[in-house]
């Protein structure tokens, strides 16, 4: 169980490392806001994420996995399959299981409300990835303990999808440009950073397209899937309309709060509503 605390921890800070190098060195958009100040709000969210895990599964989803493999429950647990045809199965499915709680976090107006938080970034990056509220973070501990147990996951399958999860948000929301001769042939079995940047638009339709965060083959297969935005890569608006001010998306007490606070009243365009808003 050491060791799983380590190579989580080692593998994560290597890959935010290895982006945030990338990201500096050769970044793809100059962020509207100051860095200190997203990083300080993104990165104390980080931390109330690990805090919360803490709390609420000390010895991690392991424990699952291992309770339900002393119950034989689980269909993996149940149908006799190579051990490590039951790693790649559950790495797989549990990766579905999070593109689905993603869509239903866009769905429900009240779990949107938290999720909107990691939208309300004006900006991505590395960090975005890992901006998450800690009551969303709390509910998927859930549904990925649910998943875990009814499908019997084996306790590597839960390891290596912890630190792939990690290591997919983290890539997919930096703020860089793959060549077209790599990103092409990625982004049809992977999620690359052009394809999430299009989740990440303030146009509703491409907010509620491209969930997966590892494996794209789900957006195809569900029918969400968007090839490139209206205003292509490097003209979308990142972001939310409603949170497009410095005192409303950044802040640690803002984005703590946000969920809890009625959205911000955007000013109505000249000729109408306005337009891709949601409640
Ligand atoms: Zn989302």
């Amino acid at each position: 169980m050491q060791n799983e605390v380590w190579l989580r921890m080692g593998s994560f800070i290597l890959v935010l490392a290895l982006m945030m190098i990338w990201e500096a060195v050769m970044p793809n958009r100059v962020s509207p806001v100051a860095r200190y100040k997203r990083w300080s709000s993104n990165f104390f969210l980080v931390l109330c994420g690990a805090l919360t895990g803490r709390l609420l599964v000390p010895a991690g989803l392991a424990v699952v996995a291992i309770f339900a493999d002393e119950q034989q429950f689980g269909v993996l647990n149940r149908v006799p399959v190579p051990e490590w045809a039951a790693v790649a199965l559950a790495v797989i499915a549990l990766d579905c299981l999070i593109y689905w709680q993603h869509r239903v976090f866009h769905r429900v107006p009240l779990l949107w409300r938290l999720h909107r938080v990691h939208h309300a970034d004006p900006h991505l990056d590395a960090s975005t990835g890992l901006r998450f509220h800690p009551i969303e973070i709390a509910l998927s501990l859930g549904v990925k303990g649910l998943g875990i147990f009814l499908l019997g996951v084996p306790v590597m399958a839960i390891l290596i999808f912890e630190i792939v999860l990690n290591a997919s948000a983290v890539f997919n929301h930096s703020n860089i440009k793959l060549p077209n001769w790599l990103e092409t042939p990625l982004r049809k079995v992977i999620v690359t950073q052009a394809m999430h940047r299009i989740h990440h638009s303030q146009v509703v339709t491409e907010t509620d397209s491209n969930f997966g965060f590892c494996l794209s083959i789900w957006d195809r297969l569900f029918h969400s899937y968007t090839h490139e935005a209206k205003a292509g890569d490097d003209g979308l608006t990142l972001g939310l309309k409603e949170y497009n001010k410095e005192n409303n998306n950044t802040g640690i007490s803002t984005v703590l709060l946000m969920p809890f606070r009625q959205i911000p009243k955007q000013m109505p365009p000249k000729n109408g509503s306005p337009k891709n808003e949601r409640s």
